[in-house]
């Protein structure tokens, strides 16, 4: 299954959220299908991980958008949280912090961008410069857009330093939302992630939606690309994801490096530590 086919925006085309469906099960018959591949693929992730952090020449840069409840935290958790932690690392991006504000909207972000060998993955990112600070109106739409051709460029030094992008909007109905809200609202275990700010984004559906759009087709090319995953099933949330990271590591085709020592030397130093060892 080609999730990154199924699931890529093709660069240039204006997106309509609407058309798209949230939930999905693609070749799945259920959701114990849908685990086990996931599974699967977070194994090979890690092995293709672990190559390129070995391999260090190329880096991976995951960001995550979406919904309030759309599932950005299990995901990281069931799959992207999966990759060895000495060579993954997840930055959540909040409402700027004064210094941060005293700075342009890139500063942050720029130094949480992968070193080579690394992965990082982006909980929210630079687009909520183009998205809240849009619909909320925190700074003039002359500002904010600008801010899309800037990201553009900003995206383009990434990748001309050999970075691979992934830009994952997760796709959630308004009645799943609701949903999960009520969920959280039943299970004191999560009452921590409760707020009234969510309801108020709700009240302005269609005005991120538009927001979202925007950012998608203004943003999005062949080396950074968009891909809408429809979210109401979380099984097939993880599965797709899981599908397209696995599919991009194969291609980024990272390899050990060559042996640069004499192994015949370092055998023969081991058996005289062994025979000393014995004797
Ligand atoms: P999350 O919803 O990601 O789990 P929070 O509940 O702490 O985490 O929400 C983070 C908030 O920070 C969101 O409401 C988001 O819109 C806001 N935020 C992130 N980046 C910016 C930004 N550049 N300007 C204004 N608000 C931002």
């Amino acid at each position: 299954m080609d999730f990154k086919k199924l699931h890529q925006i093709e660069p240039g085309k204006s997106v309509k959220l609407k058309s798209i469906e949230t939930k999905q099960g693609g070749p799945f018959k259920n959701k114990a299908e849908a685990v086990e591949f996931t599974a699967d693929r977070n194994e090979k992730i890690r092995d293709l991980q672990y190559r390129m952090f070995v391999e260090q020449k190329q880096s991976l840069l995951i960001v995550l958008q979406a919904p309030d409840a759309a599932g950005k935290d299990g995901l990281i958790r069931k799959v992207l949280g999966q990759m060895n932690p000495q060579g993954c690392r997840t930055y959540p991006f909040k409402v700027p912090s004064e210094i941060e504000r005293a700075h342009d909207f890139l500063w942050r972000i720029h130094q949480c961008t992968p070193a080579t060998g690394m992965v990082s993955i982006f909980n929210r990112s630079h687009y909520e410069d183009v998205l809240v600070v849009r619909v909320e109106d925190l700074v003039p739409k002359k500002i904010w857009n600008e801010r899309y051709e800037i990201i553009n460029q900003f995206e383009a030094n990434l990748v001309a330093a050999g970075t691979t992008i992934l830009k994952f909007f997760l796709h959630i109905s308004p009645e799943e939302q609701l949903e999960r809200f009520k969920k959280r609202l039943d299970n004191p275990d999560k009452h921590w992630k409760l707020n009234t700010g969510d309801y108020a984004a709700r009240d302005k559906w269609d005005q991120y939606r538009e927001a979202y759009e925007d950012a998608i087709a203004k943003c999005n090319s062949k080396q950074s690309p968009w891909f809408v995953i429809p979210a109401d099933n979380k099984w097939y949330r993880d599965a797709s994801v899981a599908g397209i990271v696995h599919e991009t590591l194969t291609q980024m085709d990272p390899k050990m490096p060559p042996v640069d020592v004499d192994l015949d030397e370092i055998r023969a130093l081991y058996e005289r530590e062994a025979a000393e060892q014995r004797s």
